[in-house]
């Protein structure tokens, strides 16, 4: 009888699962190293006294092509915000939908004078003309490409526009609220919110990578957790098998996939082209009694003014599963590695809810985490999809999954694992 060609997979986030997933299928005897205590990676949800806490505020676009390829959807049982955005400063919030999808929210839209009807018309015209185009055909487009800024600058936004409203949503999405972002993400993001609401599994972000595992196995794989990766080497060339260590022994795989962290990868691989330039956050989790009501709509809650947090998210309006009977959970996220204190940015959050809702008290917020997360995307900059690595890149029988082979994103993550897994099988 012949041996199954053995692959090996380094890491367990969204792309080495999936990559896991379709090299089983194609009948090889796959082993995955998961370094943590759970896979997941960049998504999961630690789950404590009733409250669900995403790794960091993350969402789902159920319109994502790898997602509706990779996932059962109706079994992740979606909670969906609703469209737009609530706008607040101090001693003012006001709503900003999206009319077409939500008519009732119309007549809130078009009164709302934090946003110009010139600049109205504007959005309505970017979408029309972006609703031509896969969201795919979008970021493969070659060409000049520019900042957020710049691009929305050139298609006449005005300043306020930006500054009130793109600044914080897309500074959000990005984790950069300069808007230095390559614009490609931009209109793939702006492209895919025309169909589709941003979502959460009703049990956490983490359902996610739960599946995805369970799918994994399903096609026989086996996952092994708490085990690095700290070597890869395919010292006999292309065609012949690679090395895998970790600290208890050697494996031998006819092909191996690198998805770990873009960090990581470059460590294990060597290959320069990888992008290790990191979008850092704080994302803080407060308990408010039960009933208290922010009265976004299930909208997120952005920071028009340019301090304090980026955005407050009402979770438990959205996905009532999030807090146990009597609390809500709210968070708020803070851009970049913050050097204030949990206290610190508790105060700040509480004095920004009571400056947005100047007639009401925040005494009873209680923070009950605060995650702290260095590396929660790459950057990146206008062209830097022409920078990024190819799967076949590393020496040997030695793929690279990641989002930093696609572009940072659930969506980028999962399409690399399946192409990295179908260029390993090719070669084989
Ligand atoms: C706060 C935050 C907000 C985000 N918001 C969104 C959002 O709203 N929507 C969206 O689409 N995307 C969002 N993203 C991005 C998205 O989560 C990531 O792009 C995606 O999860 C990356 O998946 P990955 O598999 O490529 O990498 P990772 O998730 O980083 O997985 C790599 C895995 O490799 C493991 N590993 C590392 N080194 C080793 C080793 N030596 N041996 C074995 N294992 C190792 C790690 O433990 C990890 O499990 C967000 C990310 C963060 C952190």
């Amino acid at each position: 009888m012949t041996q199954m060609p053995r692959a090996a997979v380094a890491g367990g986030g969204l792309a080495g699962l999936v990559a896991a997933r379709h090299l089983a299928g194609a009948g090889l005897d796959v082993t995955l190293f998961e370094r943590a205590e759970n896979v997941g990676g960049r998504v999961w949800t630690q789950e404590q006294d009733g409250f669900r806490f995403d790794r960091g505020f993350q969402v789902v676009f159920p319109s994502y092509p790898a997602v509706r390829r990779e996932l059962d959807l109706e079994r992740l049982d979606l909670r969906r915000f609703a469209s737009g955005a609530c706008l607040a400063r101090p001693g003012h919030r006001s709503t900003l939908s999206d009319p077409i999808r939500n008519p009732r929210a119309l007549p809130a839209t078009l009164s709302n004078t934090d946003v110009s009807i010139g600049d109205k018309l504007r959005v309505v015209r970017l979408a029309l003309d972006l609703a031509r185009y896969d969201p795919e055909a979008i970021l493969e487009r070659s060409g000049p490409d520019a900042t957020i800024e710049d691009y929305l600058r050139e298609r006449g936004f005005s300043e306020r526009f930006v500054e009130n409203f793109v600044a914080p949503f897309y500074g959000g999405i990005t984790l950069d609220r300069s808007l230095s972002t390559s614009s490609r993400v931009f209109e793939y993001t702006f492209r895919t919110l025309l169909t589709s609401r941003a979502a959460v599994p009703a049990t956490g972000m983490a359902a996610i990578p739960a599946q995805l595992a369970q799918h994994a196995r399903d096609a026989g794989a086996s996952i092994r957790l708490e085990t690095e990766v700290t070597d890869v080497s395919a010292e006999g060339g292309d065609g012949e098998a690679a090395t895998v260590t970790t600290p208890n022994r050697e494996y031998e795989a006819d092909a191996v996939v690198v998805a770990t962290d873009p960090p990581a990868a470059r460590e294990l691989t060597g290959v320069e082209s990888i992008p290790t330039d990191a979008r850092s956050c704080v994302t803080q989790y407060y308990e408010l009694p039960g009933g208290t009501d922010l009265e976004s709509g299930g909208r997120l809650l952005l920071n028009t003014v340019d301090e304090g947090p980026n955005q407050i998210v009402p979770h438990s309006a959205v996905a009532p599963e999030y807090a146990p009977d009597g609390a809500e959970l709210i968070s708020a996220t803070y851009l970049g590695e913050r050097e204030e204190s949990d206290a610190e940015l508790e105060a700040i959050s509480r004095e920004t809810l009571e400056s947005w809702y100047p007639d009401r008290r925040f005494d009873a917020l209680e923070t009950q985490r605060t995650d702290r997360i260095e590396f929660a995307q790459f950057a990146q900059p206008p062209g830097f999809r022409d920078r990024l690595p190819d799967p076949r890149d590393p020496d040997g029988p030695v793929y690279l999954a990641g989002d930093y082979t696609q572009w940072s994103s659930i969506q980028g993550a999962m399409k690399s694992g399946r192409l990295a897994a179908k260029a390993a099988i090719e070669d084989l």
